[in-house]
């Protein structure tokens, strides 16, 4: 399991403050216990999704070909020094990856 980083957590602290300020209101008119936990289960949810996504773009590596027109690019993540290495080599290099090698 990852640790939580600084960027998930800044991202989940607010939503969990939106969600109790949502669920007080709600509650004070008189919604249904049914919805009420179903907004917040969504609005955790988002949150959670939203702090997950950012995490990864943040952990993660693009390479794309420098070449017009070719649509090669290659998305790592989790992976070794030398395997990114390898994966940027793979990519930005036309030869390797092109129809006309
Ligand atoms: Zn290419």
């Amino acid at each position: 399991m990852q640790k939580t980083t600084l960027i998930q957590a800044s991202i989940i602290a607010p939503t969990g403050a939106v969600a109790i300020s949502l669920g007080a209101q709600l509650a004070h008119h008189n919604v249904g216990t049914t919805a009420l936990v179903a907004v917040l289960t969504c609005v955790t949810a988002t949150g959670l999704n939203l702090a997950r996504q950012i995490s990864e773009g943040f952990r993660t590596t693009l390479y794309t070909c420098p070449a017009n027109d070719c649509p090669v690019s290659i998305r790592a993540a989790g992976t070794s020094k030398t395997e990114l290495e390898r994966l940027h080599a793979l990519a930005t290099d036309h030869s390797k990856h092109g129809t006309d090698r």
